[in-house]
């Protein structure tokens, strides 16, 4: 069989694809999946989750200029903030992709469940796993938080600037 020459082709669409989460804070790996997301996809939508059953640790409004700052060298990448349904959301940015990160298989279980019920809601929406590099496999906010919280050196596990404002946190807390 002959391959299709390049000219018979249609035309590939954009595909927008949306990085939802916390980001409380934004960590190394985050960043390390926003860069390989920004590689593969035409636009990414970095959306912050506006969760108001969580206690977090920095502000909405705090994580998104955080995660503005971070990724300025990423062209594609934009920052935004959601609630409600995610597959609503995707759909308003004509979004064809949630991209989520796997660590360890302790994520994996939660991650699918999500995926299969975003496929439910939304059987056009595409959920995409990336893989962090192995030295972020072990990181996430919540351990950034704990370790920063006991006095401990979190300088190269988030971006210089995560790593000041987390000690700004502490000393005001
Ligand atoms: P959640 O509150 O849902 O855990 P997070 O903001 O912590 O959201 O993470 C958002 C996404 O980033 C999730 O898919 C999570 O698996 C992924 N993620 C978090 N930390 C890392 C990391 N170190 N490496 C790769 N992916 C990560």
């Amino acid at each position: 069989m002959q391959r299709k020459g390049a000219a018979d082709k249609v035309p590939a669409q954009r595909i927008t694809a949306i990085y939802p989460g916390s980001f409380d804070p934004i960590t190394n790996g985050h960043l390390d999946l926003i860069e390989r997301g920004s590689k593969i996809f035409d636009e990414l939508i970095v959306a912050v989750l506006r969760n108001p059953e969580k206690d977090p640790l920095f502000s909405v409004e705090e994580r998104v200029e955080m995660l503005n700052e971070v990724t300025q060298h990423c062209a594609n990448v934009s920052v935004d903030t959601f609630d409600g349904l995610l597959v609503d959301y995707a759909v308003r940015n004509r979004a064809r992709v949630i991209l989520r990160g796997v660590r360890a298989i302790s994520d994996f279980e939660n991650e699918l469940q999500m995926a299969l019920m975003n496929r439910k809601l939304d059987p056009n929406l595409e959920t995409v796993f990336m893989m962090p590099a192995v030295a972020y496999t072990f990181l996430s906010s919540h351990l950034v938080r704990e370790v920063c919280k006991l006095g401990g050196d979190v300088r190269s596990l988030v971006p210089p600037l995560v790593e000041a404002r987390l000690r700004a946190k502490a000393v005001s807390l």
